[in-house]
């Protein structure tokens, strides 16, 4: 089947204050994509969003959230919800990733209720999923991602655009990373658990593969079958670093 556009996209993480914005100006300034090719996207922590789309205005990076509320509105302190981050100037949105799973105790089916809050608001998610090192030791990890998979996609994304990534949760800022037989085994697993969950309609969402990717890296990771793109920790808050990687896809 015919897959979408490579996305690859920066997981700012809780790193850069407003300085760093010089660092989405750069890359923006030096990016020209090949927009039938390849979508890019940078997601800051949500106090950056706003102020960052002043900065790449016009350009072809697209921003997003790195978590999103449930809920549109409430009282929820400390929350920001997927309608606040569109507001705000965001289009996409990572949503399950391993140190929300693992640090804030989210679930499949939190993940799900904010995939669809997150669909509710016309933000595209991202969905991450991953195994542990133990679970890939012990022979668990496709079972564990896909069971993922099925849980923490709600029915509301049928027909509507969306990624799913796959985040190893041992190669995240360690260095490691599976090896490509490992990437394509897991990126051909999850593109069947897609299908029977979602059916054939959401058999074009790029499934990204992230933790580690580096420029050094980035170019057979992102030329392995079924990998529809990056999703980049570490190698995002350079602008030099990221560009090396989206010019390998
Ligand atoms: P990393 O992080 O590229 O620094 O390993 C990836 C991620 O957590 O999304």
């Amino acid at each position: 089947m015919k897959q979408s556009v490579k996305l690859v996209v920066g997981n700012w993480k809780m790193h850069g204050l407003s300085g760093a914005l010089d660092q989405a100006s750069s890359l923006s300034r030096a990016l020209v994509i090949d927009a039938g090719a390849i979508r890019v996207g940078l997601c800051p922590p949500a106090t950056l969003i706003d102020r960052m789309r002043g900065v790449l205005k016009g350009g072809p990076v697209e921003l997003g959230g790195q978590d999103c509320h449930a809920q549109p509105q409430g009282a929820f302190t400390g929350s920001v919800s997927a309608e606040m981050l569109a507001d705000a100037g965001a289009r996409l949105v990572i949503l399950g990733h391993s140190e929300r799973r693992t640090a804030f105790g989210e679930t499949d089916r939190d993940v799900a209720e904010k995939v669809e809050a997150a669909v509710a608001a016309g933000l595209e998610p991202i969905v991450c999923v991953g195994e542990s090192l133990a679970q890939r030791e012990r022979g668990d990890a496709v079972a564990i991602v896909t069971a993922q998979v099925a849980a923490s996609l709600p029915d509301s994304l049928t027909e509507r655009p969306f990624a799913v990534a796959y985040e190893p949760i041992w190669a995240i800022g360690t260095g490691l990373t599976p090896t490509l037989e490992q990437i394509a085994e897991m990126h051909a697993a999850i593109r069947s658990a897609v299908v029977e969950r979602l059916g054939q309609g959401a058999g074009r969402a790029p499934i990204l593969y992230g933790g580690s990717v580096k420029p050094d890296n980035a170019r057979a990771i992102l030329s392995t079958p079924e990998v529809g793109g990056a999703l980049v920790g570490g190698a995002s808050l350079q602008a030099e670093d990221f560009l090396a990687v989206i010019r390998a896809a």
